[in-house]
């Protein structure tokens, strides 16, 4: 048995269909003997509508408020998953940022994650269940909502693949791997079988999109290997060590 964090991107659950594939992949999973964790992004372009709602009322909104509003995509993201997963007749619970304990200091828009605060997650995967995570936000300690910065679901997994002291944590997206550039624009591109932090650290840095640069920082300070994977295709990805 191992135990297995598995992040899907916002586009990777864009819609019911989406959910649905998502929930499956989990359950097969968890079927194969693992404990799983479910990290999910919102869906689509979730957070750029709610951000877009929140400057029609203040167009220099920041802050507190702020944070409060665009957690909720990814709550969305995990509740419905939840649902996809007990209508397939297996056992979920979704767990926003601060019910999962997730603790950070208290930098509005992008909060560093410190700390697992609490035991919930050990004591709904005692309980049998496929634990869903929405990612991208966390709780500080004047028990405020805060949120990772943008791409920052990518550092909710590596966050609780470390605390938890997790076997393999896998991002799942819409590309299959890390390429030296990206396959979306390029067909010349070539994809990494491995790649070192560093090395991934530097395209992060030159703008590649395929990972959040500090959950990279993450995984190479508390050395959790990363797998980026396609999130419906059953091909290898790439393994950033
Ligand atoms: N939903 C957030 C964003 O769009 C976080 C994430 O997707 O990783 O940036
Ligand atoms: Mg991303």
């Amino acid at each position: 048995m191992a135990r297995i964090v598995v992040k899907f991107g916002g586009s990777s659950v864009a819609d019911a269909r989406k959910i649905y594939l998502a929930a499956r992949k989990l359950i097969a999973l968890h079927k194969e003997g693992n404990e799983v964790i479910g990290v999910l992004s919102a869906q689509g372009n979730t957070t750029d509508a709610l951000l877009a709602k929140a400057k029609q009322i203040d167009p220099d909104c920041h802050g507190r408020e702020l944070d409060m509003l665009l957690s909720t995509g990814e709550i969305c993201s995990v509740s419905l998953c939840a649902l996809a997963i007990r209508r397939l007749k297996e056992k979920a619970v979704s767990l926003c940022g601060w019910q999962a304990g997730l603790f950070t200091d208290g930098t509005y828009g992008s909060a560093r994650a410190l700390c697992l605060q609490n035991d919930r997650i050990e004591r709904e995967l005692k309980k049998d269940n496929i634990v869903l995570v929405a990612g991208f936000q966390g709780v500080d300690e004047n028990e405020n909502v805060t949120t990772l910065g943008r791409g920052g679901s990518d550092t909710t997994a590596v966050a609780l693949a470390a605390f938890l002291k997790a076997d393999r944590c896998m991002i799942c997206t819409d590309v299959d791997g890390v390429y030296d550039k990206d396959p979306r624009k390029f067909v010349d591109a070539v994809k990494y079988d491995r790649i070192s932090y560093n090395e991934m650290l530097t395209l992060c840095r030159g703008g590649a999109q395929v990972l959040h640069d500090r959950c990279v920082e993450l995984a190479k300070r508390y050395q959790v290997p990363i797998e980026v994977c396609s999130s419906f295709q059953e091909i290898p990805g790439t393994i950033v060590h």
